[in-house]
């Protein structure tokens, strides 16, 4: 942006425009993934709504593209770009909870720890996803799997509102009475359609909860799997669990000789009465032996937060992701044949069960196009060093290969590589027709195009 345009949108907002040459400039272009490195014309951290509409307003008129970034944790980056006018929402944290009503509505900038901390204190939680520090915006717009979804639906299904402003500068709000073809298109469609300065969310009683990780041995894997696999669809609606690879750091809760050993993991969260907790986890217990495990009574938020020390901001990241069905015993192969070659410690794959609450919800109701999967799993490279590139992106496409057979064509959005954009129309399934057209009412310019790109003109 040249030095007077940036000049005259100091001017209009109060918030801050940092453009290049500016000391915190390289801080501001950075995003979550260390894979990262772009440089944008200028980053407008916006202090509320009048300066994300004077930002979009100042990008149109001077011809740039707009990146939107909420908590800035998507693979691809899709939260900063070359030459454009990055919109970032990370001083918009405002959460105001309504305990009567059981609702949150807060700030695109939020993310999950900002929001459980202001839920909790009214023993109230929504669906959020299993690591505090990432964004409630990109998150929910994709369609948001965690802890809560077999009980409470995806993060958004518990979406009532929201409010946006388009891509000429106007701001509308969306829900079901108000713009119900856009509130429709928000609960999937990604960051397609404008910027969501604020959600409001339905808020369910939880404060805490039995959970934590359980770690078997690798020769076990296959059991764990079955186990899983039969156990996921029955089990009782407060009961959540993923499926994890793990190389075991360590901790004092893992035999000391273990340490550096690769492992699977379930993760549990039981969200019932505290004493029904051993009976609803035993059928996963009792899959085979556990080598190690920290299941235990916490508050939720303690949970959420529970792996941010593994997954600090900086790491390479390199992700694959596929819906799917059953756990056959090919599949099984597959994941046998990579998972415990993992290569690090802080890189997993996680299979996400999706059913509960989720399948509640009618497959068109919303844009998530992938309700009927009985899985999203994604295969997650995540290591500190750049040296280690070739190495890990290799695991992660090796393992994707092997298992993309047996899987759905589509991944879940919030899950894939900035290499997947050739499999953008399987990834929003069902609903990318009706998606597109959507774009080109709400977007027809594609001035949000940093995303899982629907092109007005497909
Ligand atoms: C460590 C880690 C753990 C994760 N765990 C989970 C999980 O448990 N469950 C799950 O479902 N997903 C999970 N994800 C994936 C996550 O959902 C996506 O990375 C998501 O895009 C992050 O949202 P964000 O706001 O932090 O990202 P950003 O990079 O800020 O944004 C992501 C996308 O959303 C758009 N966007 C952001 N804010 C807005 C806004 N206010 N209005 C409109 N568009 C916007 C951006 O333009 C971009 O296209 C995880 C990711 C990481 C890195």
């Amino acid at each position: 942006m040249a030095g007077k345009a940036a000049t005259e949108l100091r001017g209009w907002v109060r918030g801050d425009v940092i453009a290049p040459g500016d000391e915190r400039y390289d801080e501001a272009r950075k995003v979550y993934n260390g894979m990262i490195d772009r440089r944008p014309a200028v980053v407008v951290r916006c202090a509320g709504v009048a300066d994300v509409i004077a930002a979009v307003k100042a990008a149109r008129a001077e011809g740039l593209n707009i990146a939107v970034r909420g908590g800035g944790h998507s693979v691809p980056g899709f939260g900063t770009a070359d030459d454009a006018l990055v919109v970032d929402l990370v001083r918009m944290k405002g959460i105001r909870v309504d305990p009567a009503a059981r609702t949150a509505r807060a700030e695109g900038g939020c993310t999950w720890g900002d929001y459980n901390h202001a839920t909790h204190a009214f023993g109230l939680a929504s669906t959020g996803g299993v690591v505090s520090t990432t964004g409630i915006a990109g998150l929910t717009l994709g369609g948001g799997i965690g802890y809560l979804c077999r009980s409470a639906g995806l993060s958004l299904d518990n979406l009532l509102s929201a409010d946006v402003v388009l891509a000429d500068g106007s701001f509308v709000t969306a829900n079901k009475d108000a713009n119900p073809d856009l509130f429709w298109a928000l609960r999937g469609g990604g960051g397609n359609f404008g910027v969501v300065t604020s959600f409001e969310y339905r808020l369910h009683p939880l404060k805490n909860i039995v959970g934590g990780p359980m770690f078997f041995d690798v020769e076990d894997a296959p059991d764990v799997m079955r186990a899983f696999n039969d156990y996921m669809t029955k089990a009782p609606r407060e009961l959540y669990a993923v499926f994890a690879w793990q190389i075991a750091p360590p901790l004092p809760f893992i035999p000391e000789d273990r340490h550096g050993d690769t492992f699977c993991a379930l993760v549990m969260c039981w969200t019932g009465p505290s004493d029904e907790a051993e009976k609803a986890l035993a059928p996963l217990r009792g899959a085979a032996d556990p080598v190690a495990e920290l299941v235990g009574p916490m508050p939720y938020p303690a949970l959420n937060s529970a792996f941010d020390g593994l997954y600090p901001p900086g790491l390479q990241h390199y992700w694959k992701a596929a819906f799917g069905g059953e756990l056959t015993d090919e599949l099984i192969g597959a994941h046998m044949a990579h998972g415990p070659k993992v290569p690090v410690v802080q890189s997993t794959t996680h299979i996400y069960p999706i059913n509960g609450a989720v399948h509640d919800v009618a497959p068109d109701a919303t844009a998530f196009g992938h309700r009927d999967a009985k899985y999203a799993t994604v295969i997650a490279g995540m290591w500190p060093e750049p040296a280690q590139n070739d190495a890990n992106i290799k695991w992660v496409r090796d393992y994707f290969k092997a298992i993309a057979p047996h899987s759905d064509e589509g991944g879940y959005i919030n899950f894939l590589a900035g290499d997947d954009m050739d499999r953008v129309r399987a990834n929003y399934g069902r609903s990318y027709d009706r998606l597109v057209e959507i774009k080109a009412k709400y977007d027809p310019d594609n001035v949000f195009r940093f995303n899982q790109n629907l092109s007005p003109r497909t």
